[in-house]
């Protein structure tokens, strides 16, 4: 099997020590779970919680992406012609509902892959 690089693992949601675990149990889109994490990789059995509360930190990414998105939203509806103030509304309101499996996610890929202090093992798995 071919080799994953750090990015493409993280943007696949893989375990970063053998990067071919799954880090959460359904996909993005699978709205009945989304949020579900596995507590050992599938592939290694390394903790994806390195400590108790570790994704209490994953907050605040989770917080720098909505804003991202909203600043996003908001500078598209503006440059595609101003509407009114409700539609700004309702675009931010649906972006952000839209949005949450994926920040939820990504927020705590993040997290984990940059402050869980989990090395890539080529070995592992
Ligand atoms: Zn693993």
């Amino acid at each position: 099997m071919h080799e994953k690089s750090w990015k493409g693992a993280l943007c696949s949601g893989k375990c970063p020590k053998c990067r071919k675990g799954d880090i959460f149990k359904t996909s993005l889109f699978d709205l009945s779970g989304f949020w579900k994490m596995n507590n050992n990789c599938t592939q290694c059995g390394v903790s994806f919680e390195p400590e108790p509360g570790f994704y209490f930190g994953a907050m605040f990414v989770s917080y720098a992406l909505s804003v991202a998105l909203f600043a996003t939203i908001g500078i598209a509806l503006y440059v595609l012609g101003n509407p009114a103030d409700w539609v700004y509304l309702l675009s931010i309101v649906g972006g952000a509902i839209l949005f949450t499996p994926f920040s939820f996610r990504y927020s705590r890929i993040l997290f984990l892959y940059f402050f869980g202090g989990i090395h890539y093992d080529p070995a592992a798995g």
